[in-house]
Protein backbone atom coordinates (compact mmCIF):
# COMPACT_ATOMS: atom_id res chain seq x y z
CA UNK A 1 0.00 0.00 0.00
CA UNK A 2 1.11 3.45 -0.72
CA UNK A 3 1.45 6.07 1.77
CA UNK A 4 -1.12 8.25 -0.12
CA UNK A 5 -3.24 5.43 0.07
CA UNK A 6 -3.45 5.39 3.67
CA UNK A 7 -5.43 8.30 4.82
CA UNK A 8 -8.18 6.69 1.77
CA UNK A 9 -7.97 3.60 3.83
CA UNK A 10 -8.87 5.25 7.40
CA UNK A 11 -11.56 6.87 5.77
CA UNK A 12 -13.04 4.12 4.33
CA UNK A 13 -12.64 2.16 7.40
CA UNK A 14 -14.25 5.22 9.31
CA UNK A 15 -17.23 4.90 7.00
CA UNK A 16 -18.00 1.09 7.44
CA UNK A 17 -17.53 0.32 11.08
CA UNK A 18 -18.66 -3.39 11.13
CA UNK A 19 -15.77 -3.77 9.04
CA UNK A 20 -13.53 -2.84 11.11
CA UNK A 21 -13.46 -5.89 13.42
CA UNK A 22 -11.55 -7.49 10.24
CA UNK A 23 -9.03 -6.36 8.25
CA UNK A 24 -9.72 -6.48 4.89
CA UNK A 25 -7.49 -5.17 1.44
CA UNK A 26 -7.10 -1.73 1.78
CA UNK A 27 -8.24 -1.46 -1.94
CA UNK A 28 -9.70 -3.82 -4.56
CA UNK A 29 -6.75 -3.82 -6.33
CA UNK A 30 -3.02 -4.65 -5.02
CA UNK A 31 -0.04 -1.99 -5.86
CA UNK A 32 -2.24 0.85 -6.94
CA UNK A 33 -3.03 -1.21 -10.07
CA UNK A 34 -6.21 -0.38 -12.07
CA UNK A 35 -8.67 -2.73 -10.78
CA UNK A 36 -9.11 -5.56 -13.38
CA UNK A 37 -12.30 -7.44 -14.21
CA UNK A 38 -12.63 -10.10 -11.35
CA UNK A 39 -13.17 -13.94 -12.22
CA UNK A 40 -16.81 -14.75 -10.96
CA UNK A 41 -16.52 -18.49 -10.48
CA UNK A 42 -14.62 -20.91 -8.34
CA UNK A 43 -12.73 -21.98 -11.47
CA UNK A 44 -11.74 -19.07 -12.81
CA UNK A 45 -10.53 -18.06 -9.74
CA UNK A 46 -8.58 -21.43 -9.42
CA UNK A 47 -6.88 -20.78 -12.71
CA UNK A 48 -6.52 -17.10 -11.45
CA UNK A 49 -4.51 -18.22 -8.56
CA UNK A 50 -1.99 -21.05 -10.15
CA UNK A 51 -0.23 -17.99 -11.96
CA UNK A 52 0.61 -16.46 -8.65
CA UNK A 53 -1.45 -14.32 -6.44
CA UNK A 54 -4.12 -12.58 -8.39
CA UNK A 55 -3.34 -8.59 -8.99
CA UNK A 56 -7.16 -7.73 -8.02
CA UNK A 57 -8.96 -9.40 -5.08
CA UNK A 58 -12.53 -9.64 -4.62
CA UNK A 59 -13.35 -6.73 -1.93
CA UNK A 60 -17.06 -7.81 -0.64
CA UNK A 61 -18.56 -10.62 0.88
CA UNK A 62 -20.35 -11.66 -2.49
CA UNK A 63 -17.24 -11.15 -4.41
CA UNK A 64 -15.95 -13.58 -2.02
CA UNK A 65 -18.50 -15.97 -2.19
CA UNK A 66 -18.59 -16.75 -5.66
CA UNK A 67 -15.31 -17.34 -6.00
CA UNK A 68 -14.48 -19.71 -2.89
CA UNK A 69 -15.85 -23.23 -2.05
CA UNK A 70 -18.31 -22.76 0.74
CA UNK A 71 -16.04 -24.57 3.50
CA UNK A 72 -13.14 -22.10 2.58
CA UNK A 73 -16.00 -18.88 2.63
CA UNK A 74 -17.03 -19.97 6.09
CA UNK A 75 -12.89 -20.29 7.56
CA UNK A 76 -11.72 -17.45 5.71
CA UNK A 77 -14.55 -14.56 5.42
CA UNK A 78 -16.56 -15.91 8.44
CA UNK A 79 -13.84 -16.85 10.65
CA UNK A 80 -15.34 -20.74 11.28
CA UNK A 81 -13.54 -23.14 11.98
CA UNK A 82 -13.15 -26.72 10.05
CA UNK A 83 -13.89 -29.87 12.09
CA UNK A 84 -10.67 -32.12 13.78
CA UNK A 85 -8.86 -34.27 11.41
CA UNK A 86 -11.27 -33.12 8.68
CA UNK A 87 -8.30 -31.41 6.40
CA UNK A 88 -6.50 -33.86 4.45
CA UNK A 89 -3.58 -31.41 4.64
CA UNK A 90 -2.92 -32.87 8.15
CA UNK A 91 -1.15 -35.74 6.52
CA UNK A 92 0.91 -33.75 4.16
CA UNK A 93 4.90 -34.46 4.42
CA UNK A 94 5.84 -34.18 0.92
CA UNK A 95 8.20 -30.54 0.73
CA UNK A 96 6.11 -27.56 -1.04
CA UNK A 97 4.36 -24.71 0.12
CA UNK A 98 0.86 -24.36 1.91
CA UNK A 99 -0.56 -21.34 -0.66
CA UNK A 100 -3.98 -19.13 1.11
CA UNK A 101 -6.96 -20.57 -0.06
CA UNK A 102 -8.02 -17.11 -0.67
CA UNK A 103 -4.99 -15.37 -2.41
CA UNK A 104 -2.45 -17.65 -2.91
CA UNK A 105 -0.05 -16.04 -0.93
CA UNK A 106 2.98 -18.58 0.11
CA UNK A 107 1.79 -19.06 3.97
CA UNK A 108 3.72 -21.97 5.81
CA UNK A 109 6.05 -24.74 4.15
CA UNK A 110 6.52 -28.57 5.26
CA UNK A 111 9.71 -27.82 6.51
CA UNK A 112 8.23 -26.18 9.86
CA UNK A 113 5.12 -28.56 9.96
CA UNK A 114 4.79 -30.31 12.65
CA UNK A 115 2.39 -32.93 14.05
CA UNK A 116 0.66 -31.37 17.28
CA UNK A 117 -2.12 -33.84 17.86
CA UNK A 118 -4.61 -31.31 17.53
CA UNK A 119 -6.30 -32.49 14.68
CA UNK A 120 -5.41 -29.36 12.06
CA UNK A 121 -2.66 -28.75 10.02
CA UNK A 122 0.17 -27.42 12.42
CA UNK A 123 3.73 -25.19 11.60
CA UNK A 124 6.14 -24.08 14.04
CA UNK A 125 6.95 -20.37 11.47
CA UNK A 126 5.41 -19.13 9.31
CA UNK A 127 7.17 -18.94 5.76
CA UNK A 128 8.08 -15.35 6.17
CA UNK A 129 7.75 -13.48 9.23
CA UNK A 130 5.68 -11.10 6.67
CA UNK A 131 3.43 -13.65 5.43
CA UNK A 132 0.91 -13.39 8.23
CA UNK A 133 -0.48 -11.38 10.54
CA UNK A 134 -1.49 -11.55 14.05
CA UNK A 135 -3.80 -10.13 16.22
CA UNK A 136 -5.54 -10.70 20.00
CA UNK A 137 -9.30 -12.21 19.59
CA UNK A 138 -11.56 -12.73 22.22
CA UNK A 139 -14.02 -15.29 20.81
CA UNK A 140 -13.37 -18.26 23.22
CA UNK A 141 -13.40 -15.50 26.06
CA UNK A 142 -9.81 -15.77 27.24
CA UNK A 143 -7.45 -13.92 24.71
CA UNK A 144 -6.17 -16.22 21.92
CA UNK A 145 -3.91 -14.94 19.25
CA UNK A 146 -5.70 -15.11 15.73
CA UNK A 147 -3.42 -15.21 12.35
CA UNK A 148 -4.65 -13.51 9.27
CA UNK A 149 -3.21 -13.72 5.49
CA UNK A 150 -1.17 -10.73 5.22
CA UNK A 151 -2.60 -10.33 1.74
CA UNK A 152 -6.33 -11.10 1.69
CA UNK A 153 -6.64 -10.93 5.19
CA UNK A 154 -8.67 -14.24 5.24
CA UNK A 155 -8.66 -15.90 8.86
CA UNK A 156 -6.45 -18.57 9.06
CA UNK A 157 -6.60 -19.74 12.32
CA UNK A 158 -4.65 -19.15 16.10
CA UNK A 159 -1.31 -19.69 17.07
CA UNK A 160 -0.63 -20.56 20.54
CA UNK A 161 2.48 -21.00 22.78
CA UNK A 162 2.60 -24.57 23.00
CA UNK A 163 4.52 -25.72 19.77
CA UNK A 164 8.22 -27.39 19.31
CA UNK A 165 11.59 -25.24 19.29
CA UNK A 166 12.62 -23.67 17.52
CA UNK A 167 10.16 -20.86 18.05
CA UNK A 168 7.97 -22.70 20.85
CA UNK A 169 5.05 -21.39 18.61
CA UNK A 170 2.19 -23.57 17.24
CA UNK A 171 0.46 -21.73 14.51
CA UNK A 172 -3.10 -23.95 14.36
CA UNK A 173 -4.46 -23.84 11.20
CA UNK A 174 -7.97 -24.69 8.89
CA UNK A 175 -7.05 -26.66 5.67
CA UNK A 176 -9.83 -25.48 4.16
CA UNK A 177 -7.71 -21.61 4.22
CA UNK A 178 -4.71 -23.38 2.77
CA UNK A 179 -3.83 -25.30 -0.45
CA UNK A 180 -1.11 -27.40 -0.97
CA UNK A 181 1.18 -27.23 -3.89
CA UNK A 182 4.79 -28.80 -5.01
CA UNK A 183 6.77 -29.55 -7.32
CA UNK A 184 6.23 -25.90 -9.34
CA UNK A 185 8.96 -22.68 -9.53
CA UNK A 186 6.57 -20.71 -6.53
CA UNK A 187 6.51 -23.80 -4.15
CA UNK A 188 10.62 -24.91 -4.80
CA UNK A 189 11.29 -20.84 -4.34
CA UNK A 190 9.12 -20.74 -0.86
CA UNK A 191 10.82 -23.86 0.10
CA UNK A 192 14.66 -22.45 -0.68
CA UNK A 193 14.03 -19.38 0.84
CA UNK A 194 12.26 -20.51 3.93
CA UNK A 195 15.54 -23.20 4.42
CA UNK A 196 18.18 -20.32 3.98
CA UNK A 197 16.48 -18.20 6.81
CA UNK A 198 15.46 -21.32 8.96
CA UNK A 199 18.60 -21.59 11.03
CA UNK A 200 17.95 -17.55 11.95
CA UNK A 201 14.67 -18.46 13.43
CA UNK A 202 14.98 -17.63 17.19
CA UNK A 203 12.16 -18.56 19.78
CA UNK A 204 12.13 -16.74 23.39
CA UNK A 205 14.94 -16.00 25.01
CA UNK A 206 15.82 -18.96 27.66
CA UNK A 207 14.59 -16.80 30.96
CA UNK A 208 11.36 -16.24 29.33
CA UNK A 209 10.66 -19.85 29.00
CA UNK A 210 12.37 -20.76 32.90
CA UNK A 211 10.17 -18.18 33.99
CA UNK A 212 7.04 -19.11 32.54
CA UNK A 213 8.13 -22.97 33.06
CA UNK A 214 8.65 -21.62 36.94
CA UNK A 215 5.08 -20.03 37.65
CA UNK A 216 3.40 -23.29 35.74
CA UNK A 217 5.51 -25.58 38.06
CA UNK A 218 4.69 -23.52 41.53
CA UNK A 219 0.90 -23.50 40.18
CA UNK A 220 0.65 -26.96 39.81
CA UNK A 221 2.55 -27.62 42.82
CA UNK A 222 0.12 -25.29 44.93
CA UNK A 223 -3.02 -26.71 43.30
CA UNK A 224 -2.03 -30.47 43.95
CA UNK A 225 -0.93 -29.10 47.41
CA UNK A 226 -4.46 -28.04 48.18
CA UNK A 227 -6.04 -30.84 46.67
CA UNK A 228 -4.49 -32.67 48.90
CA UNK A 229 -5.07 -31.11 52.46
CA UNK A 230 -8.79 -30.45 50.98
CA UNK A 231 -8.74 -34.09 50.24
CA UNK A 232 -7.15 -35.55 53.73
CA UNK A 233 -9.19 -33.08 55.37
CA UNK A 234 -12.54 -34.47 54.07
CA UNK A 235 -11.50 -38.29 55.22
CA UNK A 236 -11.10 -36.28 59.14
CA UNK A 237 -7.21 -35.73 59.29
CA UNK A 238 -6.49 -33.66 62.06
CA UNK A 239 -3.40 -32.22 60.39
CA UNK A 240 -5.02 -31.51 57.29
CA UNK A 241 -8.15 -29.79 59.36
CA UNK A 242 -5.50 -27.32 60.97
CA UNK A 243 -4.17 -26.80 57.69
CA UNK A 244 -7.03 -25.75 56.49
CA UNK A 245 -6.97 -22.83 59.16
CA UNK A 246 -4.14 -21.75 58.35
CA UNK A 247 -2.06 -22.73 61.02
CA UNK A 248 -0.78 -26.45 60.27
CA UNK A 249 0.76 -26.03 57.18
CA UNK A 250 2.88 -23.00 55.52
CA UNK A 251 1.51 -23.22 52.17
CA UNK A 252 -1.88 -24.04 53.45
CA UNK A 253 -1.54 -20.72 56.02
CA UNK A 254 -0.45 -18.77 53.20
CA UNK A 255 -3.44 -19.70 50.99
CA UNK A 256 -5.50 -19.69 53.45
CA UNK A 257 -4.65 -16.35 54.50
CA UNK A 258 -4.64 -14.71 50.58
CA UNK A 259 -7.55 -16.73 49.28
CA UNK A 260 -9.50 -17.90 51.79
CA UNK A 261 -10.11 -22.14 51.96
CA UNK A 262 -8.38 -23.47 49.63
CA UNK A 263 -10.44 -24.89 46.80
CA UNK A 264 -9.92 -29.39 46.30
CA UNK A 265 -11.68 -31.62 44.07
CA UNK A 266 -11.81 -32.39 40.40
CA UNK A 267 -11.21 -29.30 39.34
CA UNK A 268 -8.68 -28.18 41.01
CA UNK A 269 -6.56 -31.22 40.32
CA UNK A 270 -7.91 -30.61 36.50
CA UNK A 271 -6.01 -27.05 36.68
CA UNK A 272 -2.70 -28.58 38.33
CA UNK A 273 -2.31 -31.01 35.58
CA UNK A 274 -2.78 -28.50 33.17
CA UNK A 275 -0.45 -26.40 34.72
CA UNK A 276 2.06 -29.75 34.89
CA UNK A 277 1.20 -30.18 31.25
CA UNK A 278 2.46 -26.55 30.52
CA UNK A 279 5.43 -27.24 32.16
CA UNK A 280 6.22 -30.62 30.20
CA UNK A 281 5.52 -28.79 27.02
CA UNK A 282 7.79 -26.40 27.83
CA UNK A 283 10.93 -28.82 28.50
CA UNK A 284 12.23 -29.25 24.52
CA UNK A 285 12.51 -25.39 24.19
CA UNK A 286 14.56 -25.68 27.71
CA UNK A 287 16.45 -27.68 26.08
CA UNK A 288 17.18 -26.26 22.37
CA UNK A 289 17.20 -22.85 24.31
CA UNK A 290 20.12 -23.60 26.60
CA UNK A 291 21.77 -25.94 23.49
CA UNK A 292 21.79 -22.84 21.72
CA UNK A 293 23.47 -20.58 24.54
CA UNK A 294 26.22 -23.03 25.01
CA UNK A 295 29.64 -22.10 23.48
CA UNK A 296 30.58 -24.12 20.14
CA UNK A 297 33.20 -26.91 21.39
CA UNK A 298 36.62 -25.56 20.36
CA UNK A 299 37.99 -27.77 17.60
CA UNK A 300 39.50 -31.17 18.47
CA UNK A 301 43.40 -30.71 18.28
ZN1 LIG B 1 -4.76 -14.60 1.43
Amino acid sequence: MTKAARPLLLLALAARPAQCLRIQPALPTRGGAPRMSLPTTQSEWHRAKTEGVPEALPSTDEEWRRVLEPMQYAVLREEATEPKWSSELNDVKEPGVFLCAGCAQPLFTTAAKFESGSGWPSFWAPAAPSSVITRVDFKALLPRTEVVCEVCGGHLGHVFDDGPPPTGQRFCMNGAALEFEAGTARSEAAVAAFAESADSIRGPPLAKVLAEAALSGMACAGLLYSWWVTEQAGAGAPWAIEALRGSGAWLGGAVNTVFGRPPGGPLTLLLAGLNGLSVLQKLPLIAHATRARAPSEPPGE
